[in-house]
């Protein structure tokens, strides 16, 4: 780890660098005032006093619908109906000032689509290995974000290759991998007093932390002690099963595979499902092991909360609050999961 300076007006000649190599993709004001991830073709449109984005940037590798393999329909073909597997990403993609939330997102699901040979998703894998995570320390928290109670925090490290620190006119670029090293070869080292100012910041920006949420009666509970806990006939009530929470956290990653032909042509592909659908878990024997609204609210915490804490050691929840932003009915993930912590669970 290293940790260079950059001044703000010398952002381009970093962009140049990573344009030849990468297409380039950031956090970017939109017509309606909102910041979303997009192409990135010019520096003066870089935001630097973001929150954070509306959608988590996981879509960049894992697209919300994606090609999987192709196939002709055509009976004349001796190689008709042979599944051909689609090329993986065609150039390298960089995620300049992602969240460093996001990348811990990342991060977790790397234990569901490439823990080992048994879990070694190619599509996933291909794409994480060709992109360059540039993350951007949070300043400014927003008061539904819970990062430090799950392992996260506004400053986190992990999964990422480059951590830039906004100190005003200039950025504290700090090296985490080899590749983040290379990028910032270039750059002069930083300076004791904007070191002392980047910690300062993190300090400060983790203080700013207002929500926090405890855990630790959710990891020491027994798996049916937690399910069958009568909170859930409570809780899910003014659930909608509206889906909304799963398609911007950064940590879902249901999808269902379908293959779709249109004349000659046909294509497997993947898309987004999620487990707040009746549909995801119906079986084609009628059965649905899901089938209620409750039996889905209770899946989504217990998934993240408890089920991959157990089996990978990781907290499916980044603490990014998106989920408490958009719920339409005003859910409030950290509410539901202090419920399932209290010392009595009723
Ligand atoms: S956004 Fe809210 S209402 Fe919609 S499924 Fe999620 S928790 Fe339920
Ligand atoms: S569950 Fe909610 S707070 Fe946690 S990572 Fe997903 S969107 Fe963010």
């Amino acid at each position: 780890m290293q940790d260079k300076i950059l001044d703000k007006s010398e952002v381009d000649a970093l962009l140049e660098r990573l344009g030849s190599e990468y297409d380039v993709y950031a956090p970017l004001r939109d017509q309606q005032g909102s910041v979303e991830w997009a192409a990135l073709d010019s520096s003066s449109d870089l935001v630097w006093d973001f929150s954070n984005t509306g959608v988590s940037p996981k879509r960049f590798v894992f697209p919300q619908t994606e090609c999987m393999m192709r196939f002709n329909n055509r009976s004349d073909d001796p190689e008709g109906m042979i599944m051909k597997q689609e090329q993986g990403l065609q150039r390298q993609q960089a995620l300049l000032n992602i969240r460093p939330c996001d990348a811990k997102a990342l991060k977790a699901l790397d234990s569901i689509y490439c823990r080992d040979q048994t879990s070694n998703d190619v599509y996933w894998r291909d794409k994480r290995e060709k992109t360059l995570y540039v993350g951007l320390a949070c300043k400014s928290p927003c008061p539904t974000c819970f990062c430090t109670s799950v392992r996260c925090g506004p400053h986190y490290e992990e999964g990422l290759d480059i951590l830039l620190v906004d100190l005003g006119e200039r950025l504290l670029v700090r090296t985490l991998s080899e590749k983040g090293a290379e990028l910032a070869s270039n750059l002069s080292d930083a300076p004791d007093e904007a070191k002392q100012q980047a910690a300062q910041q993190k300090e400060e920006a983790e203080a700013a932390v207002r929500s926090q949420v405890g855990l630790e009666n959710i990891q020491s509970r027994g798996i049916m002690e937690l399910y069958e806990a009568p909170m859930w006939d409570r809780e899910h009530e003014s659930c909608l099963n509206c889906g909304v929470c799963t398609y911007v956290c950064p940590t879902c990653h249901c999808f269902d595979i379908q293959d779709e032909t249109q004349g000659e042509h046909g294509r497997r592909v993947r898309n987004w499902d999620t487990c707040m659908s009746w549909l995801f878990t119906y079986h084609t024997s009628g059965h649905n092991p899901r089938g209620t609204k409750k039996d889905r609210f209770r899946q989504r915490f217990m998934h993240k909360f408890k089920y991959m804490p157990y089996k990978f050691d990781v907290i499916g929840c980044v603490g990014c609050g998106r989920c408490t932003q958009s719920c339409p009915v005003n859910i409030d993930v950290t509410e539901v999961v202090g419920e399932m912590n209290e010392p009595d669970l009723n």
